[in-house]
């Protein structure tokens, strides 16, 4: 989508740090991290974000959260812990309208609000 800036990403006109690709998901490290991995999971198809997904976007859902779930072993949290987090609007903070789940982890994480 025009004026996405995960989307421009995903076309490769803006870099990125990489950590999975498939034909679906595309998972890049966090430019602003909030912990050692802090990691975002992505659909290459645009969607804006959680609360847009259709039933017919279950599949895609559950594969986003197996490659998260991938990579925080493959990072070496899975052990540990990690958070997975998907804001949706203004309260929440959702900053990029294109659906993203953060995979955070590697410190004792806070749960401040
Ligand atoms: P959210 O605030 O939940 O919408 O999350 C958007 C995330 O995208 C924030 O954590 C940003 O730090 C991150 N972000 C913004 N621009 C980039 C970029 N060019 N590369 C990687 N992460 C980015």
């Amino acid at each position: 989508m025009e004026d996405c800036l995960f989307c421009k990403i995903i076309e490769g006109k803006i870099p990125s740090d990489k950590v999975y690709e498939d034909d679906d998901v595309l998972a890049f490290r966090d430019i602003n991290p909030q912990a050692p991995v802090h990691v975002l999971i992505i659909p290459k198809r645009h969607i804006s974000g959680a609360d847009k997904l259709e039933r017919s976007d279950d599949a895609l859902l559950g594969k986003l959260v197996a490659v998260a779930n991938r990579l925080a072993a493959e990072l070496g949290v899975s052990g540990t812990g990690y958070r997975l987090i998907s804001n949706i609007g203004d309260d929440a903070g959702q900053s990029v309208h294109h659906l993203h789940i953060h995979l955070i982890g590697g410190k004792r994480l806070n749960w401040d609000n």
